[in-house]
């Protein structure tokens, strides 16, 4: 077929990391996964660092296949960006994700949020609004309950383009989140530029916490920046009290980690809901 013609392309490239003749029987897989719906969604919990409250979930695509296990999505996702599995995928996602949130908030009895991750090439697609709008007339789900997580280096492909859709996406209220804050691009020119709301501080800053000193001045430096701002900021990848507490000393108020909640399939996450409303 003309898709698997162009994906092998892809494959071959000396950009692919990892034995090509590995990563050509994992993209096979990952059709037939589709079709046999091994793809599931994992929620996280995001929560508000002083009192620990769930606040809302990020959404985590998993590949449970039925001979390799658990397929993490750093080795799927970009298969599925180079070959445009992703657009389908992500739909799917972003759908099923906003249908989630109604269940979670029945459980829970008040209103969350859900965020959901946008790849590049899904931000690129000529049907991306049109995906917004279905997921979100689907669920029945208000806009502003939706965070759409893009990295730093999907605005800046092109610009004027991300300006455009990014202005859609708020009028449609759903709130964008610059995900892995830092790690890219260090143009801080697009905060002011685009509608961004919430900053996402990549694990890679908070792993060495409070020990480093280095780590400690760019994480304070966000907390200052997105206060002047009046962005909110979510700490990544948080797993000890110690980081825990002197994130919360700085008026971080949004943490998410193992400390505080693992990705978890939907029952498991209602299950949670259910039991922090009666504790
Ligand atoms: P991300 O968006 O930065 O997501 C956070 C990652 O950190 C997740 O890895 C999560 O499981 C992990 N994490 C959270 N807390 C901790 C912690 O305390 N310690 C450690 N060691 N890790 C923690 P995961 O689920 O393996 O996903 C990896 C990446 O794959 C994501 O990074 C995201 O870029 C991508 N991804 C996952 N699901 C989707 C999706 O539905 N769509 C798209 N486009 N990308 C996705
Ligand atoms: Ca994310
Ligand atoms: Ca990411
Ligand atoms: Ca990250």
């Amino acid at each position: 077929a003309k898709e698997t013609g162009k994906a092998r392309c892809v494959v071959y490239s000396p950009a692919q990391a990892g034995p090509p003749q590995h990563d050509i029987s994992l993209e096979a897989a990952m059709f037939q996964a589709v079709r046999e719906g091994e793809f599931l969604l994992y929620y996280q919990p995001i929560v508000d660092a002083p009192t620990r409250e769930i606040q809302g979930f990020e959404t985590l695509m998993r590949w449970k296949h039925p001979t390799l296990g658990m397929v993490p999505p750093v080795r799927f996702i970009p298969i599925a960006e180079a070959n445009g599995l992703i657009n389908l995928l992500g739909a799917w996602a972003l759908k099923a994700a906003c249908v989630q949130l109604r269940q979670f908030e029945e459980v829970a009895r008040r209103s969350l949020y859900i965020s959901v991750n946008i790849s590049p090439r899904q931000f690129r697609n000529d049907k991306f609004l049109d995906v917004l709008d279905d997921a979100l007339a689907f669920s029945g789900l208000p806009g502003e309950q939706l965070v759409l997580e893009i990295t730093e280096g999907t605005l800046m492909v092109d610009p004027v383009h991300a300006e455009a859709i990014l202005t859609k996406m708020a009028e449609r209220r759903a709130r964008i989140a610059i995900d892995d804050f830092g790690t890219g691009y260090s143009s801080l020119a697009y905060l002011k530029r685009f509608p961004i709301s919430v900053l996402k501080i990549d694990r890679a800053f908070i792993r060495d916490l409070p020990g480093s000193q280095k780590d400690g001045a760019i994480c304070s430096t966000v907390l200052d920046l997105s206060r002047h701002l009046d962005l909110s900021v979510v700490a990544e990848g948080v797993e000890t009290e110690e980081q825990m507490g002197w994130l919360n000393e700085r008026g971080c108020q949004y943490i998410q980690g193992y400390l505080t909640g693992k990705p978890m399939p939907a029952n498991v996450a209602m299950a949670a809901l259910s039991e922090s409303m009666h504790a």
